[in-house]
């Protein structure tokens, strides 16, 4: 059966060009609860944890670069088959793929610089969301 949590960033580029609040109000409208939320800045060694399976890839430092380039926002949001719903609502990884109407076609600017982070599965959702919030942060 398919959880309903999942983990999301508003990723440096949406945070600077002021994409905050639109990006979260399609996360409201969609019907999902935000559980817990916060915004802060990755140090490298906190990024690059975050993309451990991504270490490998060549793209990997220009990730890394990216996601320490300014601050995001981390939230754990809950609704029944929260990942693939979310998945579905955040669009394509390259936002030139991506459905009309997601928030990558809408906010992002690149493959890399592509506006928000949704977990790939239930299990990375527990890790992801372990990741930046502990028991006593969860609403
Ligand atoms: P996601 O699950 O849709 O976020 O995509 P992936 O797990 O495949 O990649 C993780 C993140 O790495 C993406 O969201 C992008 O920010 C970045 N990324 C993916 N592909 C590329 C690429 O070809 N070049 C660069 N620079 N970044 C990429």
């Amino acid at each position: 059966m398919a959880g309903n949590k999942t983990f999301t960033m508003i990723k440096p580029d949406a945070v600077e060009n002021g994409h905050i609040g639109a990006i979260l109000e399609k996360i409201n409208a969609a019907g999902f609860r935000i559980v817990a939320m916060t915004m802060t800045q990755l140090s490298v060694k906190q990024a690059g944890k975050f993309y451990e399976v991504h270490r490998e890839r060549p793209f990997f430092g220009e990730l890394v670069n990216y996601m320490t380039s300014g601050p995001i926002v981390a939230a754990i949001l809950e609704k029944d088959n929260a990942v693939e719903d979310f998945r579905t609502l955040i669009g394509a990884t390259d936002p030139q793929k991506a459905e009309e109407g997601t928030i990558r076609k809408l906010y992002a600017t690149s493959i890399a610089a592509n506006a928000i982070h949704g977990s790939d599965s239930d299990e990375n959702a527990v890790i992801e969301g372990n990741f930046f919030f502990s028991q006593r942060d969860r609403f």
